[in-house]
C-alpha cells in the first residue's frame, strides 16, 4: 500500500516512521510520502488560505494549491480521504475496507477547511471519502490522518505479528467491545485476577469473556449491543 499525506505541517506526520508503521515501511509492506501543500503555491508568500465567500470568521484553504497537489499525487487507483468533522464517522468497517486499497491520499485541512470545489472535483475523478474522527473539532486533519492510517495499516495482511490478536478486538467480528484483559502477577496491590482466567478451562474462559464483552458494551455503548 502507498499512502500520500498532503498537509501544511509535514512534521506532524513524523510518528508514521515509528513503531509498526515504521517497521511495515522498512519491510516494504507500506510506503508513506508526506507532502508540504505549500510546494504547490505560486506566490512569494506561499499562501494557502483566503477569506470565506459569504463572510464569517476564519479563513478557507484556496483551491489552486490543493488542485495542483492532487493532480500531482493521485493515480487511477487512488482513494482520496478528506478528514473533516462534518464527514461520515470513521469506523473499524472503514479501516477494514481501506486496508485493501492500493493507494490512499489524505488531505489535511486547516483553518475553516478546504474550498468545497476541491472535494467535488476530486469526487469526479477519484474515489473520495469525507470522514470524521469523532464528534469534536480538531485544529487540523493531521491527527485524524495519523489515527486513520494507524487503524488501516495494522489490518494490512502481514502487518501484525500475530493476526489472531485482531479477531477478538473491540469492534471486530460481532462488533462488541473487548472484555477486560490481565497479565502477571496474579495478585497486585490486593487486586486479584478473576479466578476463571487462572483455571485453564478454555470453555469457561470463553464464556466469561463473552459475558464481560456484552456487559461492557451494554454499559458503555448501548448503541453497539445486540
Ligand atoms: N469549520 C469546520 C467545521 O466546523 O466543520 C472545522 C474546521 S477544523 C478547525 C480544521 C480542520 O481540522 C478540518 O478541515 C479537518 O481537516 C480537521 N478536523 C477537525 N476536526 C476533525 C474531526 N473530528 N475529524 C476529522 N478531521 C477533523
Amino acid at each position: 500500500m502507498r499512502i500520500d499525506v498532503i498537509t501544511i505541517f509535514p512534521d506532524y506526520l513524523a510518528p508514521l516512521d515509528l513503531s509498526l508503521p515504521g517497521k511495515a515501511q522498512r519491510a516494504g509492506l507500506l510506503e508513506v510520502v508526506v507532502h508540504d501543500l505549500r510546494d504547490w503555491t505560486q506566490d512569494r508568500h506561499r499562501t494557502v488560505d483566503d477569506t470565506p465567500y459569504g463572510g464569517g470568521a476564519g479563513m478557507v484553504m484556496r483551491p489552486e494549491p490543493w488542485g495542483a497537489a492532487l493532480d500531482a499525487v493521485c493515480r487511477d487507483d487512488s482513494v482520496v480521504i478528506v478528514p473533516t468533522p462534518s464527514g461520515i464517522p470513521f469506523t473499524q468497517g472503514h479501516a477494514e475496507s481501506l486496508s485493501s486499497a492500493s493507494h490512499l491520499v489524505f488531505c489535511c485541512g486547516r483553518y475553516e477547511g478546504i474550498d468545497q470545489r476541491v472535494v467535488d472535483e476530486a469526487n469526479d475523478r477519484w474515489t473520495v471519502q469525507e470522514l470524521s474522527l469523532g464528534d469534536f473539532v480538531l485544529n487540523g486533519g493531521e491527527v485524524a490522518a495519523l489515527a486513520m492510517t494507524e487503524a488501516i495499516v495494522r489490518l494490512i495482511p502481514g502487518f501484525m505479528g500475530n493476526p489472531e490478536s485482531l479477531s477478538e478486538e473491540s469492534h471486530a467480528g460481532e462488533g462488541l467491545l473487548e472484555y477486560p484483559v490481565y497479565t502477571k502477577p496474579s495478585s497486585w496491590r490486593g487486586r486479584e485476577v478473576p479466578d476463571v482466567l487462572l483455571s485453564g478451562h478454555h470453555g469457561q474462559i470463553a464464556a466469561w469473556r463473552r459475558e464481560e464483552a456484552l456487559r461492557r458494551t451494554r454499559e458503555r455503548r448501548p448503541d453497539l449491543a445486540p
